[in-house]
């Protein structure tokens, strides 16, 4: 049986064209782009560099020197974040992020807090969203950072990013935004955001598992942030190790692709993604959308059902390729700590579907979806 996709959040296939512009660089293009004493790994240099400056301009960066290739938004949350606190000029001690980051950014803080740092967690409220005020309040003299999510992964809320940096700037304290949820969603737009460092994914906008990038923001004083790896000092130092060629190249182009596609996209999701909410609402009385009352990416739906075990529905919909809303229900199913974070009794946090939509989804995927979770309920609420 071949399960109805409705995970995009989670991962995204690779776009053709995204493989098409890697391919060379697998075998025909295979050289070292650190190799710049002949010609091959002269070429490889360049195609780096070019995509390089795609990505920037993606993100609308300044210049080329401020992105930082890596193996991802974990990574690039890693780096910024590690890197910030053990930064050589350090001002302080003191870190703030809030309780509906991504794993790779509430681990690296407790890590972190562990290690000396003081910490301070903001909460959210009902629809996910922090307050700017909150975090313009945590600021102390010796803030380091200041990190929060562009739009979450298992809910779609969008943070007030802008207001954020406002505040924190005002107070010269640096801000990171894990962005890995916003390519072809959302406008991803460096100089709007106002952020200081930017994570982003590859394969969560239609290029390869293993690619990603650190926006590092060129400013004076320089941000020195400390590597996670040493080595032969690529990517300025900041993430020693061969660059990954072909995940820079399919990085840069799946980013590409993204923005030229943003608008008609965002559209075609968000009109899809309504309709679903609309026939599910209409069948299931009493569901709750979560972070509805916020702004949410177009493609992104988190679902609870009062009364229904949300275990028993998942295992009833076999049919779906959705996600339980937290990350690792496999083996012990746990609530997710989004949902608890926006105020959800244990028992609803736990028993929600996020079901997220992608640029290859159909009208007729989004109504039988629609029409097999609302049979699944009802079956389950007898
Ligand atoms: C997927 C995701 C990550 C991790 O990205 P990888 O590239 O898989 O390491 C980090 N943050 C958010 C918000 C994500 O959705």
């Amino acid at each position: 049986m071949n399960a109805i996709y409705l995970d995009f959040n989670a991962t995204t296939p690779c776009d053709p064209r995204v493989v098409e512009a890697m391919l060379p660089f697998f075998s025909a293009e295979f050289a070292n782009p650190a190799s710049r004493q002949h010609g091959p790994g002269r070429a490889a240099f360049m195609a780096l560099e070019k995509a390089r400056k795609t990505v920037a301009q993606s993100i609308g960066a300044r210049s080329a020197t401020e992105i930082i290739f890596t193996s991802g938004a974990t990574e690039s949350n890693n780096l910024a974040l590690t890197g910030m606190a053990n930064a050589p000029d350090t001002r302080g001690r003191h870190l703030i992020t809030q309780a509906t980051e991504h794993p790779a950014v509430l681990e690296v803080m407790t890590r972190l807090k562990t290690q000396g740092w003081d910490l301070t967690v903001l909460g959210v409220d009902r629809e996910g969203l922090v307050d700017p005020e909150a975090i313009a309040g945590a600021i102390r003299p010796d803030t380091v950072l200041i990190s929060v999510m562009l739009a979450n992964n298992e809910t779609g809320v969008i943070q007030p990013i802008e207001e954020i940096t406002e505040a924190a700037h005002a107070r010269g304290v640096i801000v990171h935004c894990d962005a890995a949820q916003g390519p072809g969603k959302i406008p991803v737009n460096v100089g709007d955001l106002g952020v200081d460092l930017l994570s982003l994914s590859g394969h969560k906008c239609y290029g390869p598992k293993g690619s990603g990038a650190l926006y590092v923001r060129r400013k004076t004083p320089a941000l020195k942030l400390q590597a996670l790896q040493l080595g032969g000092g690529h990517e300025q130092g900041l993430r020693s190790g061969t660059p990954n060629l072909p995940a820079a190249v399919g990085l840069a182009t799946a980013l590409e692709q993204a923005g030229d596609q943003l608008n008609e996209t965002s559209a075609n999701l968000g009109a899809l993604r309504d309709d679903f909410e609309q026939k599910l609402t209409d069948s299931v009385p009493g569901l709750i959308i979560n972070g509805a009352g916020a702004p949410r990416l177009p493609n992104t739906s988190n679902v609870t059902f009062p009364g229904v075990d949300g275990e028993a529905l998942m295992a009833s919909l076999p049919d779906l390729a959705v996600s339980s809303g937290s990350a690792c229900a496999s083996a012990h199913p746990q609530a997710s700590q989004v949902l608890l974070a926006m105020g959800l009794p244990k028992k609803l946090a736990s028993g929600a579907l996020r079901i997220s939509l992608g640029k290859t989804t159909t009208p007729e995927e989004i109504q039988l979806a629609a029409r097999r979770i609302a049979q699944e309920v009802h079956r389950l609420r007898i």
